[in-house]
C-alpha cells in the first residue's frame, strides 16, 4: 500500500482567503485587526517561525506587532506585557511565543491572557472551556488535525483515534475536538508502552510527540490514516515530524506531510482565530 498525501497547503490558501476577505469587511467598518506576538528568546528559529507569522498576517490584512522582550526578559516583564496587550482594545488576539527564558513559568503567564484574545487557546481558561464545550478559542495546532480530516473528507465520529502526546497545546486540546465530534479517543504518552499496542488498532493515529520520525510502520495498523503533527529540525537545517513517513507510507490509507501538513493550517487558524476575535470585540462594543 502507498499512502495518499494529506496535504494542507490547498486548506490554508482557502482559509487565508476566508481571512483577508473578514479583515477587509471589519477594515471597511474601521477596526484594523490586530494580533500580538510576544517573544523572549534569542533562538533564531523561533524568531524565524514568528516572522512567518507576521509576513502571512500582513498578507491577510491582520496588523501584526510583534513584542520582543529579549532573552533576558522577567516573568513579571512578560506578565505585565500580557496583562497590558489584554487590556488593549486595538488588539484582538494574543499569542505568547515559547520557548521563554530558563526559569520563567509559561503555565502562570498564560493565565494573563484574556480568553477572548487566546487566538492559541494558551490560556487554562480556554482549554476548560473547550472541556466543557463551551465557546472558546482551541488551539491552533489542535484544530488544524480536526481540519485537516474534515478537507479531506475523513470522517472521525465512531472512529478509534489515537493520539500520541498528551501536552496542552495538542494532546489535551485534540482529545476535546476529538470527543466532541464523537470520535472514541485513546491518548498516549511516554508511559504507554508498548506503545504500538495502543496505537496499531486505531483508525486514525495523530502524532505529536517532538521524536523525529519515532513512529513507524510496526505502530500504524493497515489502512490507517496518520497525521503528523511533529516538527524537528535536522542538524542539516531541514524539518521533519515525528512519523518516519518512508515507514509508514508502506501501511497507512493517508498520511500528511512534514512541511505542508499540519504546520502550513495552524498558521492559517492563528488568523481565522484573530479576525473573529476582532469581530466579537466589535459586536461586544457599545455603540
Ligand atoms: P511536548 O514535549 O509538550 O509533549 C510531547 C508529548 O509526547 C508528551 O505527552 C510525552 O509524554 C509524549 N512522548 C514523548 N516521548 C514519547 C514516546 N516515546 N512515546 C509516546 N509518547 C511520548 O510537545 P508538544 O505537544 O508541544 O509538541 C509535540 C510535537 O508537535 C513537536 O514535534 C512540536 O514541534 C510539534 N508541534 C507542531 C506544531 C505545528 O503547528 N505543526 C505546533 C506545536 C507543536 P509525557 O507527557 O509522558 O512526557
Amino acid at each position: 500500500m502507498t499512502a495518499t498525501t494529506l496535504s494542507g497547503n490547498r486548506l490554508a490558501a482557502e482559509i487565508k482567503a476566508e481571512v483577508l476577505a473578514a479583515a477587509e469587511t471589519l477594515a471597511r467598518r474601521g477596526v484594523e485587526a490586530t494580533l500580538a506576538v510576544v517573544v523572549a528568546t534569542d533562538d533564531e528559529s523561533t524568531h524565524w517561525y514568528v516572522r512567518s507569522i507576521a509576513t502571512a498576517a500582513n498578507k491577510t490584512g491582520i496588523t501584526c506587532r510583534l513584542v520582543d522582550l529579549g532573552a533576558g526578559a522577567t516573568e513579571g516583564q512578560i506578565a505585565d506585557q500580557l496583562a497590558e496587550l489584554s487590556r488593549d482594545p486595538a488588539v484582538h488576539g494574543i499569542i505568547l511565543q515559547t520557548p521563554l527564558p530558563a526559569g520563567v513559568r509559561t503555565a502562570g503567564l498564560v493565565g494573563q491572557i484574556d480568553p477572548r484574545k487566546d487566538v492559541d487557546g494558551a490560556n487554562p481558561i480556554s482549554l476548560g472551556r473547550l472541556a466543557v464545550g463551551q465557546p472558546a478559542f482551541a488551539p491552533a495546532t489542535a484544530r488544524s488535525v480536526i481540519d485537516l480530516l474534515a478537507h479531506h473528507e475523513i470522517p472521525v465520529a465512531g472512529r478509534h483515534v489515537a493520539v500520541v502526546g498528551r501536552s496542552n497545546v495538542v494532546g489535551k486540546p485534540l482529545l476535546h475536538l476529538l470527543l466532541q465530534r464523537d470520535a472514541t479517543v485513546t491518548i498516549c504518552h511516554s508511559r504507554s508502552s508498548p506503545l504500538c499496542e495502543f496505537t496499531r488498532p486505531a483508525d486514525i493515529v495523530a502524532v505529536a510527540i517532538g521524536r523525529a520520525g519515532m513512529v513507524t510502520a510496526q505502530h500504524v495498523g493497515a489502512g490507517a490514516v496518520v497525521i503528523d503533527v511533529g516538527t524537528n529540525v535536522l542538524a542539516d537545517g531541514s524539518l521533519v515530524g515525528d512519523v518516519n513517513a518512508a515507514s509508514v507510507a508502506t501501511v497507512a490509507s493517508a498520511l500528511s506531510p512534514v512541511p505542508g501538513g499540519v504546520g502550513s493550517v495552524t498558521t492559517a487558524l492563528l488568523l481565522l482565530h484573530t479576525v473573529e476575535a476582532a469581530a466579537l470585540a466589535e459586536a461586544l462594543t457599545p455603540a
